[in-house]
C-alpha cells in the first residue's frame, strides 16, 4: 500500500480515514490518554491541506456489535476539533441514514467523525460476506480510502480491512512511521541488536521471539513469560506464572537461538512475593529458587543491571511488555529501570522502538517523554503481529 504523499491536489474529494481512536477514559467518559488522537493529526491535516473532506471512521472499546452511549465517540469528536482548531461533526449512526446524508453535505475542509465503528456487528464479524455489507456502506461515503490506525492493522476487520477491496487505497503517515520503524527493527538493524520481551504470556510471544532469532544479537525475556522457560531450563519457580503446554516450545526456542549463535539472557534473580499484591511481602531470590510459597513478580537488581548493560550497549532495541506486575509500584522497579537504560541507549544515537501496549502504558505512567525513545508504537498487537514477518492484514495490496 502506498503512502498519501504519493497523493495530489483532493479538491472535490471526500476521504475516508480509519483512525485509532481507542483511547482511555475515567468513569465520567472523560479521555485520560489522548495520545492515539493526537497521532492522527497529521495525516488528517495533510489531507485537510490537499482540499479534502473528510469521513473519519474508528472504534473505541468493545460495545458488542450494538449501539451503547457508554462507548460513544462524542468525546473523540470534541477531543479531535480541540486539536484540529476546527470543527468535528459526529454522524448519529455508523455509516447509517445520518453519516450519508451528513457525508453527502461535507464541503472541502470539512470534518465529518462517524459513531463507533463497533456499534455495527458487521464490523468484526467473522464471515467476510457479512462484513463486505459494512465494508460497502462505509466505501459509499468516499471516493478514496486512507487507512491510518495501526492498532487495528493486524484485524481483518470491515472499516480497517474489507474497505480497502473496494476504493482506491492508501496508508496515512502514522501508519507509514510505524512500518518504517518496525521494518528497521525486523529487517534492518543496526548491531548490536537487542530485543528485551517481557508480559505476561509464553503463548502470545512465542512465534515473535523464535521470528526474531533470525535478526537479533540478542533475546533478554523477562515477565511473566520468563519463569516457563526458567522451568524448561529445570528451576524451581514456586508459584510464579507457568504455562505447562508451553515448556517443549520454550525449550525448543532456547535450542534454536543456541544454534543460531543468539544470546537468550533469562533473568538471574527475581523479586517474589507470598501474594498477587502491592502488600505482599517480599524478598530477592536466585531466579531458578524460588521458594514453593512464593511467586515471581519482577526482575531483581542483578538482572536490571545485567539487561541494562547490554541495552546500552546496543545500537537498535525492540522492547515489548513490561518486566514485572508494574501496575503494583512495588514491582514496577525492573520495568522503570529497563526504561531508563532505553533513554540512556537513545540518547548515546541507538535506534529504540517501544512496542506498544503495556510497555507504552508504562513509560508514560513514569512520566517519560515521547522524545527519550525513537518511536513509541501505537499498537502493541499490531507490532508483535508485524515482527511475526507474515505482514498485517490491512496493509496488503488487495
Ligand atoms: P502483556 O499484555 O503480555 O504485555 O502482559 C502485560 C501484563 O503482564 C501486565 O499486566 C503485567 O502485570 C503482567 N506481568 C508482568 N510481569 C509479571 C509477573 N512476573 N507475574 C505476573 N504477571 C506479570
Amino acid at each position: 500500500m502506498e503512502s498519501i504523499e504519493k497523493l495530489g491536489d483532493l479538491t472535490g474529494k471526500t476521504v475516508l480515514v480509519r483512525c485509532d481512536f481507542n483511547v482511555p477514559e475515567n468513569d465520567k467518559g472523560e479521555i485520560t490518554d489522548d495520545r492515539r488522537i493526537k497521532a492522527a493529526i497529521p495525516t488528517l491535516k495533510s489531507l485537510l491541506d490537499r482540499g479534502a473532506k473528510l469521513v473519519i471512521t474508528a472504534h473505541l472499546g468493545r460495545p458488542g456489535g450494538k449501539e451503547d452511549k457508554a462507548y460513544s465517540l462524542a468525546p473523540v469528536a470534541q477531543r479531535l476539533s480541540e486539536l484540529l482548531g476546527a470543527p468535528v461533526k459526529l454522524a448519529k449512526d455508523a455509516a447509517g441514514p445520518d453519516s450519508k446524508e451528513l457525508a453527502k453535505n461535507l464541503k472541502p475542509g470539512e470534518v465529518l467523525l462517524l459513531e463507533n465503528i463497533r456499534f455495527r456487528p458487521e464490523e468484526t464479524s467473522k464471515d467476510e460476506a457479512e462484513r463486505m455489507k459494512l465494508a460497502e456502506d462505509l466505501a459509499s461515503l468516499a471516493d478514496i480510502f486512507v487507512f491510518d490506525g495501526f492498532g487495528v492493522a493486524h484485524r481483518k476487520h470491515a472499516s480497517s480491512y474489507d474497505v480497502s477491496k473496494l476504493l482506491p487505497s492508501y496508508m496515512g503517515l502514522l501508519v507509514a512511521k510505524e512500518q518504517a520503524a518496525l521494518t528497521r527493527a525486523l529487517e534492518d538493524p543496526a548491531r548490536p541488536y537487542t530485543v528485551v520481551m517481557g508480559g505476561a504470556k509464553v503463548s502470545d510471544k512465542l512465534k515473535v521471539i523464535v521470528n526474531l532469532l533470525d535478526v537479533a544479537d540478542r533475546i533478554l525475556i523477562a515477565g511473566g513469560m520468563a519463569y516457563t522457560f526458567i522451568k524448561a531450563n529445570g528451576g524451581e519457580i514456586g508459584q510464579s506464572l507457568l504455562e505447562p503446554d508451553m515448556l517443549d516450545e520454550a525449550r525448543e526456542c532456547m535450542r534454536i537461538a543456541k544454534e543460531k549463535g543468539v544470546e537468550f539472557l533469562l533473568p538471574k534473580d527475581l523479586v517474589v512475593a507470598d501474594a498477587f499484591s502491592n502488600d505482599a511481602s517480599c524478598e530477592i531470590v536466585d531466579a531458578y529458587q524460588v521458594p514453593d510459597d512464593m511467586m515471581g513478580m519482577d526482575v531483581g537488581p542483578k538482572t536490571c543491571e545485567e539487561f541494562a548493560s547490554k541495552i546500552k550497549d546496543s545500537k537498535t532495541v525492540f522492547w515489548n511488555g513490561p518486566l514485572g506486575v508494574f501496575e503494583f509500584p512495588k514491582f514496577a522497579e525492573g520495568t522503570r529501570f529497563i526504561a531508563n537504560a532505553m533513554k540512556e541507549a537513545t540518547a548515546n544515537g541507538a535506534f529504540t522502538i517501544i512496542g506498544g501496549g503495556d510497555s507504552a502504558a508504562a513509560v508514560d505512567a513514569f512520566g517519560f517523554k515521547d522524545g527519550d525513545f525513537s518511536h513509541i508504537s501505537t499498537g502493541g498487537g499490531a507490532s508483535l503481529e508485524f515482527l511475526k514477518g507474515e505482514g498485517l492484514p490491512a496493509l496488503k495490496e488487495k
